[in-house]
């Protein structure tokens, strides 16, 4: 089969290569996978900003029709369509799987990082921990829920915004987007999209935003924020950037939450007296439970969220990974394994 590795002497860090796919062990499925969607994090992986995965197949944001289950395995069949996601595999018993925190467990794996993932024609998957995609979703919009959907739906649900309230979105890409549509026609809270490039605010209007920001023409952000609207709520940061972490913290009024989502390699500033005299909250969040990723779909087969995608050819996967880089894509692409 053909598989998409990091490879740190290639273009974009990634290749393309013929690999061969195990046997199947007890409690796992093979999936032949039909959509791969491209995350910023496979650049971060590729780029080994987590370490050295070289001859790692990347891809969390896979979907795919079971072919093939070891005999022991009850809970998917032959034929369901199903995802692949970063949150792979977890032990199932410590103290973060038995309290509804199973992405935090500490013998998580992660699909292509840890493990091998869904950007390759066909997958291995532990079959419990494979989310099924309800019928009526797209399996190429179902992609880009499997991760960039499920991070964002579950950031919104960690901010605790409430309905009305206002939630500034910092990075409308490929998290963003969706994080527009969660944060407007699932939370029905108010939004304020947050990016550096005035193509990806064209977009954010288009799905709902209430007031868009581009710090590098109107001004600072956070200084808008406070003046015109005494605050955000809330905010969620999706952009690969310490200075939207920086303004993040500035732009939310007193007991406000940061949700930080992005992964760049970098410290932000954190003033002391701000946290304390303001009472604000900053939390990390990562992707989401089994649970949240039912639910995320859900919302995408009810037609609530839409997500932007785009499908390209597997040939063409280092010249998404450089648009990635650039800045240049809205929304999601999609890598289509049915072509070549
Ligand atoms: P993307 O490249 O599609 O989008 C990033 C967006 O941030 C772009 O629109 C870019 O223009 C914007 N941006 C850059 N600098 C900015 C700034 N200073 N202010 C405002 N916007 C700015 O990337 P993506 O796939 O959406 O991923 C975003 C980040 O989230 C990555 O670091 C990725 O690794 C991380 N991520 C985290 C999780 C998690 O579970 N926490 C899950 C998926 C992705
Ligand atoms: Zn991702
Ligand atoms: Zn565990």
């Amino acid at each position: 089969m053909k598989a998409v590795v990091v490879n740190p002497h290639a273009k974009a860090n990634v290749e393309v290569i013929e690999k061969d796919v195990r046997p199947l062990k007890s409690g796992e499925a093979l999936v032949d996978v039909e959509y791969c969607g491209v995350c910023h994090t496979d650049l971060h992986v590729a780029a080994g900003d987590f370490g050295d995965v070289e001859g790692r197949v990347l891809g969390h944001e896979g979907i795919g029709v079971v072919s093939q289950i070891a005999d022991d395995v009850t809970s998917l069949k032959v034929g369901d369509r199903v995802s692949i996601a970063w949150m792979f595999h977890a032990c199932g018993r410590c103290e973060y799987c038995t309290t509804g925190r199973e992405t935090f467990c500490r013998n998580v794996q992660n699909a292509g990082y840890s493990v091998d993932g869904g950007m390759a024609e066909q997958c291995i998957v532990t079959a419990d921990y494979a989310v099924k995609v309800p019928d009526g979703l797209d399996p190429a919009q179902a992609s880009s829920i499997t991760c960039a959907g499920v991070t964002t739906y579950k950031a919104i649900k960690v901010s605790d915004v409430k309905a009305g309230q206002w939630i500034a979105i910092y990075g409308c890409g490929g998290l963003g987007n969706l994080a527009i549509q969660y944060a407007k026609h699932v939370f029905n809270a108010k939004v304020i999209a947050v990016d550096i490039n005035d193509d990806k605010l064209a977009l954010a209007k288009e799905i709902g935003a209430n007031m868009t920001i581009n710090p590098t023409t109107d001004g600072d952000a956070e200084k808008i924020i406070q003046e015109q609207l005494g605050g955000a709520h809330a905010a969620v940061v999706t952009a690969v950037s310490k200075q939207a972490f920086n303004s993040a913290v500035d732009a939310v009024r007193a007991c406000g939450k940061v949700t930080a989502v992005g992964l760049p390699s970098e410290t932000m500033d954190l003033n002391i007296p701000r946290l304390v005299l303001d009472g604000i909250e900053v939390i990390g969040s990562l992707v989401g439970t089994r649970k949240d990723l039912e639910e995320a779909f859900q919302f995408g087969a009810e037609g609530k969220v839409v997500p932007v995608v785009q499908t390209r050819h597997l040939h063409e996967v280092q010249d998404v990974f450089e648009e990635m880089e650039q800045g240049k894509i809205q929304g999601r692409m999609v890598i289509d394994f049915h072509q070549h």
